[in-house]
């Protein structure tokens, strides 16, 4: 955009006033007009690398991974952010124009976004990445509505479909860099593929009755069905409607009959609903423990374990096990060390 202006500047400034006078205006033109772009909040990618946009953090760590030096890789949501209630600010708006693709979840999880990534389809190439995936695999429960279950990423088999996605659009974007990109993604895929197993495993040593993962919404559907828990979410598919009393007070039954140890909190949704579980156990002589921390629909700190895909996956693994296993912690090589689940940390709750 930047350019294309200074350019027509110059042609206007060219002409009476004489070359070097032209010359010297559009320079001040093509200068300032560069200060701009570096100063908004939309700045070219830097190294003629491809700017790419994703709007999860998750999805965006998929793209760091095998775009590698070609892409300069930019998530919308950071940490603690809700994907169902973020809604584009201006500054995304720009970042997503100026992007080579866009990435996005998809199946509604980015609900307040619809309008903005719709628009920007008819201009960018933009990859919904969880619609690729075979309809025949997703979910549908019924409290769902008739809406598939967007939250593909705790599958890791799912995952491992989106990035072939990633791969794939990557190719298609950059012809250049199809040996680079297949490389990385190969490399990726044994990661994920080793990771899958690892989850299976260690969820197998929590005892049968207490395979049962409570949280504050829906996100670990797909979790539980790939490594055999049980889950049930205070709240449904979004954490856009408020959990009512009475499906608190039937969990809270399921908790009493089942003797279930611990429920957890999640990163990016306020924990009051978790709260009101444990106390209505309390009240039923039921001590239930909040087993930790877990990160559902967005990862942990930039730089940090959590901050990638991987790592949030293992926390996770190793916080449900620490919580719900006799005896504790998982160890494997997978892990790296003890599960850094904080009980009493805050989640961040909702950014916007
Ligand atoms: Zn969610």
């Amino acid at each position: 955009m930047t350019h294309r202006s200074s350019s027509r500047n110059l042609g206007r400034f060219t002409g009476p006033a004489g070359p070097l006078l032209g010359l010297a205006l559009a320079l001040l033109v093509a200068c300032f007009a560069a200060m701009v772009g570096s100063c908004g909040q939309a700045p070219a990618p830097q190294n003629g690398r491809l700017l790419v946009v994703s709007t999860t953090g998750m999805i965006n760590d998929v793209v760091r991974s095998i775009g590698g030096e070609r892409v300069d890789a930019r998530a919308l949501m950071g940490e603690g952010v809700d994907p169902h209630l973020y809604k584009a600010t201006p500054g995304d708006v720009r970042l997503l124009s100026g992007a080579a693709v866009v990435f996005y979840n998809g199946l509604h999880l980015e609900g307040r976004m619809g309008d903005v990534l719709e628009n920007l389809a008819s201009r960018r190439p933009v990859v919904a990445v969880a619609e690729a995936i075979d309809p025949a695999r997703l979910r549908s429960p019924p409290e769902f509505e008739g809406h598939p279950d967007p939250h593909v990423w705790f599958d890791v088999e799912l995952w491992s479909d989106v990035a072939r996605t990633v791969r794939d659009a990557l190719v298609k974007i950059d012809p250049a860099g199809k040996d680079a990109y297949a490389a990385a993604a190969e490399q990726y895929l044994a990661r994920l593929d080793e990771l899958h197993t690892w989850c299976r495993e260690q969820i197998q040593r929590i005892p049968e009755p207490s395979r049962l993962l409570i949280t504050a919404h829906d996100a670990f559907g797909y979790f539980g069905r790939a490594y055999g828990l049980e889950v049930m979410g205070i709240q449904g598919i979004s954490t856009d409607s408020e959990a009512s009393l009475r499906d608190i007070a039937h969990l809270v039954d399921i908790l009493v009959e089942r003797k279930v140890p611990a429920v957890f909190v999640e990163s990016s949704v306020p924990r009051k609903t978790i709260d009101a579980l444990v106390e209505g156990c309390k009240a039923r002589g039921h001590a239930v423990a909040i087993g930790g921390e877990l990160f559902s629909d967005a990862m942990g700190p930039d730089g940090g374990e959590t901050g990638t895909y991987i790592g949030m996956v293992r926390h996770n693994v190793n916080t449900i096990v620490h919580a719900l296993a006799p005896g504790g912690g998982a160890t494997s090589p997978a892990s790296e060390g003890a599960p850094s689940g904080a009980p009493d940390a805050q989640p961040a709750g909702t950014a916007r």
